[in-house]
């Protein structure tokens, strides 16, 4: 069995050959859930289950806030000088580098996306936190501008314990994201993975523990959001949820964070993201490509999924024609396949919302152009499924579907596509391909948007802030701005003698 493979043959044999940890991770020991509970987790390319993971609920979320609040105050992390935590994060990114290939195994066995797509996202889980852990020993404190008979500082300070609380699209990226800030800044975190891909997140809990992170300063509770999320959420020792998931998921967690003690609550929602060609832009074979990734990569499962296509008329039919044949060449396959692109849906819940919303599409008088149809093998599969002449007023032009389901508008004029791509509740990603660099600024400018793709879709690396505006959130990932959300500033006014 090859520890680095790159066959379905090898992908599968190292599949046979792993064992899960499915325990929760509380204060450096891996226990099972208080209650005794188990719940299944699924390989959705199958249907069969893979381990009975332990269910965490209020009784273990209180236990993990009293060890992480312990681990807080003892200071082993939180007052450890930035050098050496960054030294520990960087360990813990080798030793992932390390298991690369397990880790991606386990994203793709528990939500069906490629392996090839889970080792892009090894890169990025690991990418952000070597990024987070070098940044931590160059960010300096303020001294303010004040006259000789005072010193004004102004000094960064870690929050207490962060709750993290993740979805499955991208379970080990969007976990990296969340806990490398939170970790550099000398926080304590508690991780609640999704219960539809919980493996990831404990195999990594015991990465953590060989790479020397103190006890208590991670911790991993894997479980249902109304059980032990909920009980995070309510908390009144946790001092910040950091969220990523569904606005309205979203929504109830201010509404906890209200009910509780105010604590800090960064949100990285949903969205509805367009997509916008103009007919002055190249290269429209590329382009054409480039938009059906942009909505089929993943299922279509991605937050900043470019799911609402708005083309120039005067090129429609034949931009609309390129998309579909590149649609064509992006079926379905085994997850463990390095040559599928598109691997499966989540679960069946997910399946079953996804071919709701299309047979809405197909009511509501949108032309279905491809797909819309379930595969017919076992587990859950749907192949790429575009529909033309969609309406605003449509419901597969507004909600956020989260699969694999293009929505094709047309416009004629600047005015018109701006008015389109701004009329949705969310404002997460957006993209722009045309030559004209006037245009590029003026349409940028004007986007309401977390990001703005111009002449590419998803580009970006760790340097760049991660997030949305409207009801996409107010959270910001990556970069050294995701770093400041983990830490409060304390302002200290010296008096002098003169
Ligand atoms: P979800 O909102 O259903 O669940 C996300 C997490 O919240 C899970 O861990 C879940 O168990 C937990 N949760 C659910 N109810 C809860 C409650 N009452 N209290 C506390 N926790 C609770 O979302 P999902 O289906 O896992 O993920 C898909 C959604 O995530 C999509 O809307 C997608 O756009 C969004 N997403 C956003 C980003 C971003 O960066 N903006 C990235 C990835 C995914």
């Amino acid at each position: 069995m090859s520890t680095h493979p790159s066959t379905l043959a090898e992908w599968q044999a190292l599949a046979a050959s792993l064992t899960f940890e499915t325990r929760a991770f509380v204060d450096d020991q891996f226990v099972d859930a208080v209650s005794g509970e188990t719940f299944s987790s699924i390989n959705p390319a199958t249907g069969e289950t893979l381990a009975e993971v332990a269910s965490c609920d209020a009784a273990d979320a209180e236990l993990a806030v009293g060890h992480a609040r312990a681990a807080f105050e003892r200071g082993e992390w939180s007052r450890l000088a930035p050098g050496k935590r960054k030294a520990v994060l960087l360990k813990l990114a080798d030793l992932m580098t390390a298991h690369k290939h397990e880790l991606a195994l386990l994203d793709t066995l528990d939500m069906g996306k490629p392996v090839t797509s889970s080792l892009g996202d090894m890169a990025g889980a690991i990418g952000c936190l070597r990024h987070q852990a070098e940044s931590i020993d160059k960010l300096y404190g303020e001294v303010a501008p004040t006259g000789e008979e005072s010193l004004g500082m102004v000094l960064r300070e870690p929050l207490g314990v962060v709750a993290s609380i993740v979805p499955w699209n991208f379970p080990l990226m969007m976990t990296a994201w969340k806990i490398a800030p939170a970790l550099a800044a000398g926080n304590s975190v508690i991780l609640k993975p999704s219960e539809k891909s919980p493996l990831s997140a404990l195999r990594l809990a015991q990465l953590a523990k060989e790479a020397g992170l103190p006890r208590g300063v991670f911790q991993v509770l894997p479980g249902f959001g109304h059980t032990v999320g909920k009980a995070l959420a309510l908390s009144m020792d946790v001092d910040c949820l950091a969220f990523t998931g569904s606005t309205q998921v979203g929504k109830q967690l201010m509404q906890y964070a209200g009910e509780s003690n105010l604590k800090r609550v960064y949100l990285e929602c949903g969205g509805k993201s367009p997509n916008l060609v103009f007919a002055d832009c190249k290269h429209l074979d590329a382009v054409a490509k480039h938009a059906a990734a942009a909505i089929f990569h993943n299922q279509g499962e991605v937050c900043i999924a470019g799911s609402r296509l708005l083309v120039e008329n005067a090129i429609r039919e034949q931009f609309v024609d390129k998309v579909l044949a590149a649609a064509e060449r992006m079926q379905p396959g085994d997850p463990l396949d390095p040559s599928s692109f598109m691997g499966a849906i989540v679960d069946e819940t997910q399946h079953r919302r996804i071919l709701d919303y299309i047979r809405q599409g197909v009511e509501e008088g949108a032309q279905l152009r491809s797909g819309g149809q379930a595969l017919e093998r076992p587990g859950y599969f749907i192949s790429p499924t575009v529909f033309d002449g969609v309406t605003p007023q449509m419901t597969i032009g507004r909600e956020e579907i989260f699969g694999p389901v293009l929505a094709v508008f047309g416009f004629d004029s600047e005015e018109q596509a701006i008015a389109m791509a701004n009329d949705s509740d969310y404002g997460l990603a957006a993209g722009l391909w045309s030559q004209d660099i006037d245009r590029i600024m003026r349409v940028t400018r004007r986007l309401q948007s977390g990001q703005v793709f111009v002449n590419n879709w998803a580009g970006g690396d760790q340097s760049m802030p991660f997030g949305g505006v409207k009801q996409s959130g107010n959270g910001r990932d990556k970069s050294h701005h995701s770093l400041a959300e983990y830490s409060s500033l304390k302002s200290v006014w010296i008096s002098l003698e003169g």
